[in-house]
């Protein structure tokens, strides 16, 4: 059986982070993703919204680690020219009612360390954007937006100059606890092989609880249930007049249907929620309807035929449907007992943000 000290599994924005602190910290690691490619999961799916950090529960694993994160990640994106805008973002009230749940969005914030954000009457909206219906909105300055193949190129760079090997087309199908580390079975074009490593990172994002439990050893009580929570978007044709990210406040289950802006400007509006038993990514037509009533709220302009299906990212849930939103997983040792393993479970958003932190965590726990 050949041996590594470390295996990444799966080569999303997750792993490489990972692989790349590993890397650089001088051990020898492989990343073993199934798909031909780098980010062809949920990291090329979503936002691409670097988060303040503002809605979580105070003291969360999201929150600090979105926080460390985003600290983390701007500075990453400046020293390695990773292209990106701290945009800011707008939460907006569009009736006077709402005011108390911008209040409440501000003292979670505060409680989470976001210390910055900035109160706007209807006079300070329509100053900074004037398409905008609002009452009063918050300001976050330190919300951004990313290119995130840019950041996985960048990171898939370091960790190769430190000497990590990815190997693509290399599916783990099931593993074993043994008394000095972790085996794997890695099929690799159709052929299977045993691996042995002193370290593994599961990071196969919607598929790591299902990893986690084709490990032999591995006590089943400590993995979660999975659940996948599909979200679409709409882009918008045409130019919008708008300079910020715009988000209504949230609703349960979701942040509701906000605007967001991609680096080359254009706009997209999303996501909207589905639960699904399978992966699929494509975006019904007909939720244009609900696209346009939501929207409207805040643009009232919005033109009839503007919204076309865009596309579509699923979430890797660990509490289902009308269950309190989970807090992100890094299980360790001290979790489920196995020396040298680590599983990723729950990493949605804001995954991306805390890419670089939970990488960190990571460390640490090995
Ligand atoms: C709709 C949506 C919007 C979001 N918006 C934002 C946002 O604006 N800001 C933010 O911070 N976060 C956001 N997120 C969260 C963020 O995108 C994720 O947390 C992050 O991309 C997860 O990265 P990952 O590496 O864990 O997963 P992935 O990118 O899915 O990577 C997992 C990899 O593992 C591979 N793999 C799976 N199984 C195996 C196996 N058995 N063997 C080998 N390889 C395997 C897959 O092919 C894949 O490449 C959003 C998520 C969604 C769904």
């Amino acid at each position: 059986m050949e041996q590594v000290d470390c295996v990444v599994i799966g080569a999303g924005v997750l792993g490489l982070a990972v692989a790349r602190a590993l890397a650089q910290a001088g051990r020898e690691v492989v990343i073993l993703e199934c798909e031909r490619a780098i980010g062809t999961g949920t990291s090329s799916r979503n936002s691409e919204v670097i988060h303040a950090g503002i809605y979580y529960p105070p003291g969360s694993a999201k929150a600090r680690l979105c926080l460390e994160g985003r600290r983390m990640l701007y500075a990453f994106c400046e020293t390695h020219g990773v292209e990106h805008r701290r945009c800011g973002k707008l939460i907006v009230a569009t009736e006077k009612a709402q005011l108390a749940d911008l209040e409440a969005i501000h003292r979670n914030a505060a409680a989470c360390g976001v210390d910055d954000l900035q109160w706007l009457d209807r006079g300070g909206v329509a100053r900074l954007e004037p398409a905008l219906a609002a009452h009063a909105a918050l300001l976050s300055p330190s919300t951004g937006i990313i290119d995130s193949h840019g950041l996985m190129l960048a990171l898939q760079g370091d960790a190769e100059k430190a000497g990590a090997v990815l190997a693509f087309h290399a599916r783990v199908t099931q593993g074993r606890v043994e008394s000095n580390g972790i085996a794997l079975e890695v099929v690799t074009d159709g052929e299977p092989a045993w691996l042995h490593a002193n370290a593994v990172v599961n990071s196969a994002g919607l598929y790591a609880v299902d990893v986690a439990r084709t490990i032999t050893g591995l006590t089943v009580e400590r993995i979660p249930q999975r659940y996948f929570a599909k979200r679409s978007y709409f882009s918008c044709t045409g130019r919008a007049p708008f300079s910020h990210l715009v988000y209504p406040v949230p609703e349960p289950g979701g942040l509701g249907v906000h605007l967001t802006l991609d680096l080359g400007g254009q706009v997209r509006f999303g996501p909207n929620v589905e639960w699904i038993d399978a992966i699929d990514y494509t975006v019904d037509p007909h939720d244009g309807d609900a696209f346009y009533a939501a929207v409207r709220r805040y643009w009232p302009d919005l033109d009839d035929g503007a919204l076309q299906p865009g596309y579509a990212g699923v979430r890797p849930k660990i509490a289902g449907p009308g269950e309190p939103a989970a807090d992100f997983r890094i299980d360790g040792p001290a979790v489920h007992g196995v020396p040298g393993l680590i599983n990723l479970f729950g990493i949605e958003s804001p995954g991306l943000t805390a890419s670089l932190a939970i990488a960190a965590r990571v460390m640490k726990l090995l």
